[in-house]
């Protein structure tokens, strides 16, 4: 097992299990909630006394340092099953929500996804919306927001833009990559979709706004949730009409 050669600092943290006991066969991506570089967050962990970590930290201007080798499991998910299987990476984004990353972060971050798959035989993403497929999140795992309401919108490009590169098809085996997406609302004045992405937040949904042009005019669309499985689309759109949203499913 090696570590990426798109990495260009090396500090190893104490924070870490060593070897990991599975093969690596997830990814995940982690908001930072700090804007930093990632030699910083490496030199962050491998010095605090919190028990914490990554195997790869990704800064604001794209460096890519190593913090916990590929070979060791990550402090990281606040999941001993998912870090001891997982690549686990963390991202440089703003502090406040819904936590950006900038583009030259972004496109660090495909480059290295990409670079994982390669090296450790992955052949494609997955993204099924929950443990099922081979793109986690931290915040199944524990009662927080990352990775951050910007990048959690990404996931589904990131699994079709680095499926693209590894030379397969989009998304999951199943349904020929088609995601279903969970809506809540479609707004022409960004205030009322952010007042509904706050509501929703509110009520325990992670949200993510998107815009669309649609005769000319921008829309701002408030979503719950990307899934693989029209089943799990469908189970998040009765659970956000229970608590009295008007949600359909794309
Ligand atoms: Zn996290």
């Amino acid at each position: 097992m090696s570590n990426s050669p798109l990495a260009t600092y090396r500090r190893i943290t104490k924070n870490k299990n060593s070897p990991r006991n599975h093969k690596i066969d997830r990814i995940t991506i982690h908001c930072m909630a700090g804007q930093m570089t990632g030699r910083g967050c490496a030199d962050y962990f491998a010095t605090t006394s919190r028990q914490v970590s990554a195997n790869y930290c990704v800064g604001y201007g794209g460096d890519i340092a190593v913090s916990v080798d590929e070979n060791d499991r990550s402090w990281c998910s606040c999941s001993g099953s998912n870090d001891h299987r997982a690549v686990t990476i963390e991202v440089a984004t703003d502090s406040t929500y819904p936590y950006k990353c900038t583009d030259k972060a972004y496109n660090a971050l495909l480059d290295l996804v990409t670079d994982i798959c390669k090296r450790n035989g992955i052949k494609k993403l997955n993204y099924t919306g929950d443990t099922g497929g081979n793109m986690t999140k931290h915040k199944w795992f524990a009662n927080t927001a990352c990775p951050g309401a910007y990048l959690d919108g990404k996931f589904p490009e990131i699994q079709r833009e680095v499926n693209r590169r590894l030379g397969t098809s989009g998304g999951n085996a199943e349904n020929g990559g088609k995601l279903w997406f969970v809506q809540i609302g479609s707004y022409a004045v960004k205030q009322n979709a952010e007042a509904e992405a706050a509501k929703a937040k509110a009520a325990g949904f992670g949200t993510v706004i998107k815009t669309a042009t649609v005769a000319g005019k921008t829309l701002y669309r408030v979503q719950i949730g990307a899934f693989g499985k029209k089943e799990n689309a469908e189970a998040q759109m009765k659970k956000a009409k229970e608590k009295g949203f008007a949600a359909a499913v794309l």
